[in-house]
Order: structure tokens, then C-alpha cells, then sequence
């Protein structure tokens, strides 16, 4: 791979990271450990960062978690993660701890989950190259294809047709606009695995805006690193994904050599 030179403080923090006794490596999919890539199906680690977690996975005290958006269905097929790998999917309504997945929408949420997925379907059938994206706790209109003109409509006939329903969760991405019966965030997510795994920190990486609340249940001894350009309430960041892997690696090397 290419040699990306990484900033001297985030180099410290990793390394700091590698010493504790029980860590958690906790990493939002898109954009942070896989390029982004049109069709959501065709998405998939880079190979550098997919080696980096399987080294650290097998050291002791190390666990590795996935945090994503996507339901866990898609996060399962597209990761291809180990069996031990935690997964959290749809922003942390789906969990699979272990290898126990679990959903805990109610009948009445499905319910009115399903009854959302129409309204946005009929609401983004009259566009071109959008789509929605059928997800356990709701749905999602994806616009990366589409002009922006286009993108502006849909999103607005979209956001008129979720209106009908009180209550739902909305959540913005890059070129995806998504409505939720539950509010889960990815913030409930990873606490959630710090609480199942009892780590001493976490390090948690990722790229959009639902991140951020991922970012903010950071104390000081955990590591955030922001993907890419935007605000952030992360300490540290890098440029990119293949980034994200030499951080992944320098982590790995460390960890091991304490190990060893
Ligand atoms: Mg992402």
C-alpha cells in the first residue's frame, strides 16, 4: 500500500491505546475501513484494514466491533466479518453479540416501519437514479446517483411523505436521507459494547455525520478519528480509508509486540 504519513500526537494516542490491558476497536463500514462506492452491495474492505483487525481480534484483551447504518443483514454480507466480531447494525437498533443477533422492535414499530417504506417508495418512484433502501427500523432514500436538482426534489417529496407519520427519527448522510420508528444512535451503540465487553477504552473511526454521536460518549482515554472533512467532535483525523488501515496496522504492530 501507499505510505501515508500519519500526524506525530495521533501516533502517540495509538500507541497509547495499544497498552491498555481490555480494548475495543469500534469502526463505523463506509467510507471509514471501505471506500465509498456507488452500489452499496459492491462496498468492501480494504484488504490492509480487513488483515489489521483479524491480527488484533486474536490478541487477548482486544475486541473488534463494526457500527454501521446499514442493517445487519447487509453489514454481515458486505464486511464479511469474523464470527467474533460484534456488529452493530441501523445505527444500533440491531445488535449481534457473540453471535446472537437481536432486533427489538415492537409489532406496532414494524408496523408503521412498513407502512413508512410505502410512503417513501411511492414518494421517490416519479425520480431518476434514486432509491430506497428497505432497513429494519425504517427506510432510507439514497440520492448518490442522482443531479442535485433531482436530489433536492426527491428528498423534499420524501420528507413531505414521512410528515403523515409523528414521531420518526430523521436522519441525514451523505446523499442519504434516512427515517427511523426508533432513535437509536450509533452514541447508544457503542456503549452498549463498552458495557458488554468491559473495555478500559475504545477507539472509534468514522466518516459521516451519524458518527458524530459515536464520537461525543468518548471519554479521555478512548481515541475518536474522524474520516475525511466535516465537523467533528473527534480529537484526531485522517484523510481517508486507506488511512484508517495504517492506523489499524501501527495499533496491531504495537498491541502485538506487548503481547509478545
Ligand atoms: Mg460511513
Amino acid at each position: 500500500m501507499s505510505v501515508v504519513d500519519l500526524d506525530a500526537g495521533l501516533l502517540q494516542a495509538v500507541d497509547r491505546l495499544a497498552a491498555v490491558p481490555s480494548l475495543l476497536i469500534a469502526l463505523d463500514f463506509d467510507g471509514t475501513i471501505s471506500p465509498v462506492v456507488d452500489s452499496p452491495e459492491a462496498a468492501r474492505a480494504l484488504p490492509e484494514a480487513a488483515d489489521a483487525l483479524r491480527r488484533l481480534a486474536a490478541l487477548p484483551g482486544t475486541r473488534v466491533a463494526l457500527v454501521s447504518g446499514r442493517s445487519l443483514e447487509s453489514l454481515e454480507r458486505v464486511s464479511d466479518a469474523a464470527a467474533d466480531t460484534l456488529l452493530v447494525g441501523s445505527h444500533g437498533v440491531e445488535v449481534r453479540l457473540d453471535g446472537a443477533a437481536e432486533l427489538t422492535l415492537t409489532p406496532e414499530e414494524r408496523q408503521r416501519a412498513d407502512e413508512l417504506r410505502e410512503a417513501l417508495e411511492q414518494a421517490a418512484d416519479p425520480f431518476d437514479d434514486v432509491w430506497v433502501e428497505v432497513k429494519p427500523a425504517g427506510s432510507a432514500l439514497h440520492t448518490r446517483r442522482a443531479t442535485d436538482d433531482v436530489r433536492e426534489r426527491a428528498e423534499r417529496a420524501a420528507s413531505a411523505a414521512a410528515e403523515r407519520f409523528a414521531g420518526l427519527t430523521t436522519r441525514r448522510g451523505k446523499n442519504v436521507l434516512e427515517f427511523a420508528v426508533r432513535s437509536e444512535t450509533k452514541g447508544q451503540g457503542v456503549e452498549r459494547l463498552r458495557e458488554v465487553t468491559g473495555a478500559d477504552a475504545v477507539l472509534f473511526a468514522g466518516d459521516d455525520v451519524t458518527d458524530e454521536d459515536a464520537f461525543r460518549v468518548l471519554g479521555e482515554t478512548d481515541l475518536g478519528l474522524k474520516v475525511g472533512e466535516g465537523d467533528t467532535a473527534a480529537a484526531y483525523r485522517v484523510d481517508d480509508p486507506q488511512s484508517v488501515a495504517r492506523v489499524l496496522e501501527r495499533l496491531a504492530d504495537r498491541r502485538a509486540a506487548l503481547n509478545s
